[in-house]
């Protein structure tokens, strides 16, 4: 079988001027980054205000199991398809972080035939915005140990301070740490960690920002920590939020690429799902709305997750309006969610998962069903995609499109990774069907709901759950960020990807359970407030054998081992 990689080598790419041309995007909007990527100038915003909408897709799944349910490549593949249709497509993924690069195998450009390429590039450093979004937090960090080293005019309670440091290396060592060791002249000792960058709040804000001057309003409103009174204080009080922007004024900028069939790919932005949106950015979707026909982007985790949080909190930032929304379903992940098999996150699938059963999947259903109500909350279509895999039977992916046939929504078997867009048509069929249909689409709160409010409504609504279990801290903290004057923001759930419920091995549509409410956050800048419902890592760690071990470069200079 040919390597992702070797797919990605062999592509035949068009000059960079053309793809943007194709989008509309003159040449004075397009900064070259080398040959394969460019970054687009915000000023095509405006520019391109007058060019047609296109229709807004968002590419979500089924509850993610450990086999990856291809969402990325979904969302390539159906990008590619429009073409197919005579009709023009345009991407819009996120970024890699190079921490999981190297830790657990396997890239973010896609796969198979639906790939953005090169694919090292996407998964290797890009145009280096993640090492500026690093810069711009850590700078702001470093003001506020020399907040405290020079006075503390701002009276910060060292014991409250929630900023800490970010490193885009999966590094479980940072994670708590002692900064400030050594003399009087070395800083104040105080414990703190690292998280991977992705995880920053500046990343989130970047992703969300849809203007430079809105990029500099956000970070000035970070909360760093707070007062001994418990008053927030923020990085504009600090004086950093100039210069931080003054790091990020070129990352801010979207980086236009293509796939292997030269459709157009912005790949921008990378939050961390775990505690953020876990969607691109706000900027190159304002962009690529205005490019094509049809502008398909990914939202990470299932629908209940990415999907909820791409339409309350980034099209609540964007003002964008979504057409039509897909779901991804494998025949591995129905199986899965039957409960019939152990699923262990880096083992192999369990025995006898391929052998072919559509008993299997339609014992799976719920979970699907379930995602595609929490679609129809939104008023949005749910397309349900059967992201085919070769080791799959047909009466299995059948079973997935039966199960949709009985609620009623479209489906289609896509072999986009085998055979690119061509491979998808069927599936951008759908899609087209369903933008066609008059959109009502809605937020699934409003912003004057209390927070705690707004917590349980995505619980029932969204995860099927009977309701809230908060602990008495998390209600302090709901409470104290009323009081502060956040409580109009939307929340960003921070639970378990791998179950609709707070517990990853609760497989299906679990009922009967509140969801626990740990504590409570607030990412003011990116602007909104983030629950913690179970143990949510903000650094990652390596395993036994990170894929780190196998990347190397060959005799020719080219990179090896990417998966
Ligand atoms: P997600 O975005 O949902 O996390 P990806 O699209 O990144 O998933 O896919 C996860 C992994 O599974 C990738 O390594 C990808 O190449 C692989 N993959 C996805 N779809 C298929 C498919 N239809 N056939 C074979 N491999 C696939
Ligand atoms: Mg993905």
């Amino acid at each position: 079988m040919t390597s992702n990689l070797e797919i990605s080598r062999n592509a035949t790419l068009k000059p960079l001027a053309d793809v943007a041309a194709a989008m509309g995007i003159g040449e004075h909007l397009c900064e070259p980054y080398g040959r394969t990527t460019a970054k687009i100038s915000l000023d095509a915003i405006g520019e391109l205000a007058d060019r047609p909408k296109a229709r807004y897709v968002v590419v979500s799944s089924v509850t993610p199991t450990p086999f990856g349910e291809g969402k990325t490549t979904t969302t390539v593949g159906l990008g590619q398809a429009f073409a197919h249709l005579g009709k023009r497509g345009v991407i819009a993924i996120r970024q890699a972080s190079m921490g999981p690069t190297f830790g657990i195998k396997g890239g973010a450009a896609g796969g198979g035939y639906a790939q953005v390429v090169p694919m090292e590039s996407v998964n290797l450093h890009l145009t280096g915005d993640l090492h500026a979004v690093t810069s711009a937090h850590n700078l702001l960090a470093a003001m506020v140990d020399n907040h405290l080293h020079k006075g503390n005019r701002l009276g910060i309670d060292p014991f409250a301070i929630t900023w800490r440091r970010v490193l885009d290396v999966n590094d479980r060592d940072l994670r708590q740490i002692v900064t400030g060791l050594g003399g009087k002249a070395d800083g104040l000792p105080r414990q703190t960690g690292f998280d991977i960058t992705a995880a920053s709040e500046v990343m989130a804000v970047l992703a969300l920002a849809d203007s430079l001057p809105d990029l500099r309003a956000r970070l000035g409103r970070i909360v760093v920590g707070y007062t001994g009174d418990g008053e927030p204080v923020t990085a504009e009080q600090l004086r950093a939020a100039g210069a931080m922007c003054v790091q990020l004024r070129e990352a801010i900028k979207p980086n236009l690429m293509q796939t292997v069939e030269q459709t157009p790919a912005l790949v921008h932005c990378g939050p961390f799902g775990n505690i953020a949106h876990g969607n691109s950015s706000v900027v190159a979707d304002l962009i690529g709305i205005r490019g094509g026909d049809y502008l398909v982007t990914e939202a990470g985790f299932g629908a209940d997750m990415g999907a909820e949080r791409f339409f309350n909190i980034k099209c609540r930032a964007s003002g964008l309006v979504p057409d039509a929304a897909v779901v991804v379903a494998t025949v591995r992940a129905l199986k899965a969610h039957s409960g019939r098999y152990r699923v262990v996150a880096g083992r192999p699938l369990p025995e006898g998962m391929l052998d072919e059963s559509p008993d299997d999947v339609h014992a799976g259903a719920a979970n699907l069903r379930r995602q595609i109500a929490n679609i129809r909350a939104h008023g949005v279509t749910p397309v349900v995609a059967v992201n085919a895999f070769p080791t799959d039977f047909d009466s299995e992916k059948r079973a997935i499109a039966d199960i949709a046939a009985g609620e009623g929504v479209r489906a289609a078997i896509s072999n986009h990774v085998a055979a690119g867009g061509k491979g998808a048509a069927e599936l951008a069929e759908a899609v087209a069907e369903a933008c066609a249909e008059p959109a009502r689409f809605g937020f699934l709160y409003p912003d004057d709901l209390p927070l705690d409010r707004k917590i349980e409504t995505v619980a029932r609504r969204m995860y099927g759950a009977d309701g809230i279990d908060p602990s008495p801290a998390a209600r302090r903290q709901l409470d104290s960020y009323e009081r502060c004057g956040f409580g109009s923001l939307p929340v960003c759930i921070a639970k378990t990807h791998l179950s609709l419920s707070a517990d990853p091995s609760r497989k299906g549509a679990p009922t009967g359970w509140l969801l626990p409410v740990r504590e409570v956050r607030a990412s003011v800048g990116a602007g909104f407030v983030y629950p913690i419902c179970g143990d949510m890592r903000t650094m990652p760690g390596l395993s036994s054998h990170p894929a780190a071990e196998v990347i190397d470069i060959d005799e020719s200079g080219q990179v090896v081992g990417l998966a």
